[in-house]
């Protein structure tokens, strides 16, 4: 038998109704306050998602909080970085060569 889960309009409350076939729909009441006036929440299933979509799901508001961390960090504009470099052969003092 399913196992139909109900959400309270006025409470809120949830409540478990079992029920003898798939499309029967019976008289529902709130167990914490006795509302007739409840919605049939949708079966719990699994979704097997991949990565990418889990990310599309995601609401932009992330996308732009996760953009604001990125600006900050050095690898946002490495050009930044680079154009700071000076030539070896430009260098002052270029100090020993490094062995890698
Ligand atoms: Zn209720």
């Amino acid at each position: 038998m399913p196992l139909h889960e109900y959400s309270c309009v006025d409470c809120s409350a949830r409540t478990e109704v079992l029920v003898r076939t798939a499309s029967a729909r019976p008289a529902v009441r709130c167990g914490k306050c006795g509302s007739n006036r409840v919605d049939r929440k949708p079966a719990g299933f699994a979704i097997a998602r991949s990565e990418l979509d889990r990310l599309r799901a995601l609401d932009p508001k992330y996308k732009a909080m996760v953009d604001d961390e990125w600006s900050k960090t050095t690898y946002a504009d490495p050009m930044k970085y680079v154009d700071k470099m000076i030539p070896f052969d430009a260098a002052d003092d270029p100090g020993d060569p490094v062995d890698f």
